[in-house]
């Protein structure tokens, strides 16, 4: 899940034209165009699979073999295991291009993975099949180590096999449990939005679940952890918090689109904002603007196009020695470094792009002229009006 205090669901895509890496996250490569990233949760659980296959499950499968053939296997078991939890992430997004949706990135972590799609589905049908993928890969996977194990291949083998295709299939079932953001919980979704066509009463229902797993999960495993002392238990709690937290953040995707309606970025954004010219110098700007009109933001235009956004805040940290010879240019925020809207653009997913670290305003850009201007404020303000109603009938 993202760590963003809005961002649209995993499954259902986030439309971020610029990606600002999640805290902790690494890229590892691209695999058929999808970016795969690892979160540093999944080196602690990879020493700790390591650690409970060389120590425990292995040396109990297959007894008399030495501590170097159990730490060996333990850590090809291992990877095996990451490159089946990568495998059930591309079969989500394979299916996903097949449905027509671009897949932005996959984000391998504690609890397997996440994959992010840049758009809805367009249908319940195609939500249905790029949820059910993953789980199926994972079926996949775990029969055919089951074979393998079978196969009556060297003991450190089919030990390591077994606990693979065991692993695997756990892996099916967990994620197939109907609890949102699980994959069971898509489906459960896409059966839901097939039956009544309602796209936001399938997701507050399909998260209302999730969060009744939730909390049963951190109920279960609280009494476990209290009353056996159980590690388990421990584990299963946070799950249940994981849980939890994804399917508010689903509901509150979908509050949030509803109460801004279908306003776009024009209905919302300052016009014609005051703007700034990008060679003029830090003195000048002083003299000219900032000393009649207290904005916190200005657009800067180079010939009439927009460049960049120039924030008060920058200008004040420039030691007033500086002010004649140093330039807009050189202390704005380049275009790259801004979040640019169209006209256009859903009021909701301008919230997702200026949601991001950092971002907070937008430049609305229209076929190369700058159009306005718009802050997370002013979306705050449309989201404060949008929601006094349903809040004063409580
Ligand atoms: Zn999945």
């Amino acid at each position: 899940m993202a760590s963003d205090a809005l961002s649209r669901p995993s499954v259902g895509g986030a439309a971020k034209r610029k990606r600002r890496t999640m805290d902790g996250n690494f890229t590892i490569g691209r695999f058929g165009g999808v970016e795969v990233r690892l979160h540093w949760s999944l080196i602690a659980v990879f020493a700790l699979i390591v650690w409970s296959l060389a120590d425990g499950v292995l040396p109990s499968q297959n007894p008399g073999l030495s501590d170097g053939t159990y730490f060996g296997a333990a850590i090809v078991a291992s990877l095996l295991f990451l490159a089946s939890i990568l495998l059930h992430e591309l079969g989500h997004s394979w299916v996903a291009r097949r449905e027509g949706i671009e897949v932005d990135s996959i984000t391998l972590w504690l609890f397997g993975g996440v994959a992010e799609f840049k758009d809805r589905f367009a249908s319940a049908g195609a939500e249905f099949r790029v949820a059910l993928a993953g789980p199926l890969v994972s079926i996949g996977l775990g029969v055919l180590f089951v074979l393998i194990a079978l196969a009556g291949l060297p003991s450190a083998v089919d030990g390591a096999a077994a606990w693979l295709g065991y692993i695997n299939l756990i892996l099916a079932a967990f994620n197939l449990l109907p609890a949102s953001p699980l994959d069971g919980g898509r489906v459960l979704h896409a059966a839901l939005w097939r039956a009544k066509g309602d796209y936001a009463w399938a997701t507050r229902v399909a998260s209302e679940i999730g969060q009744g797993f939730g909390y049963l999960f951190i109920a279960l495993g609280l009494v476990m952890f209290i009353f056996q002392g159980s590690f388990s238990g421990a584990w299963l709690a946070f799950i249940g918090w994981y849980l939890l937290q994804g399917a508010k953040a689903e509901a509150r995707y979908v509050a949030t689109e509803q109460a801004l309606g279908g306003l776009r970025v024009r209905d919302l954004m300052v016009p014609q904002p005051l703007t700034v010219d990008a060679d003029s110098t830090i003195g000048r700007f002083m003299d000219d603007v900032a000393a009649s009109h207290r904005f916190t933001t200005y657009p800067v235009l180079d010939g009439g196009r927009p460049v960049g956004l120039l924030a008060f805040a920058s200008v004040a940290a420039v030691p007033r020695s500086e002010w004649d010879a140093r330039r807009v240019r050189d202390t704005m925020a380049p275009l790259d470094d801004v979040p640019l809207l169209t006209e256009d653009q859903r009021a909701v997913d301008a919230l997702v792009e200026l949601s991001a670290p950092n971002a907070n305003r937008g430049l609305v850009v229209d076929d190369g002229h700058l159009a306005g201007l718009l802050s997370i404020t002013d979306l705050a303000r449309a989201l404060e009006v949008g929601r006094s109603p349903a809040q004063a009938r409580g």
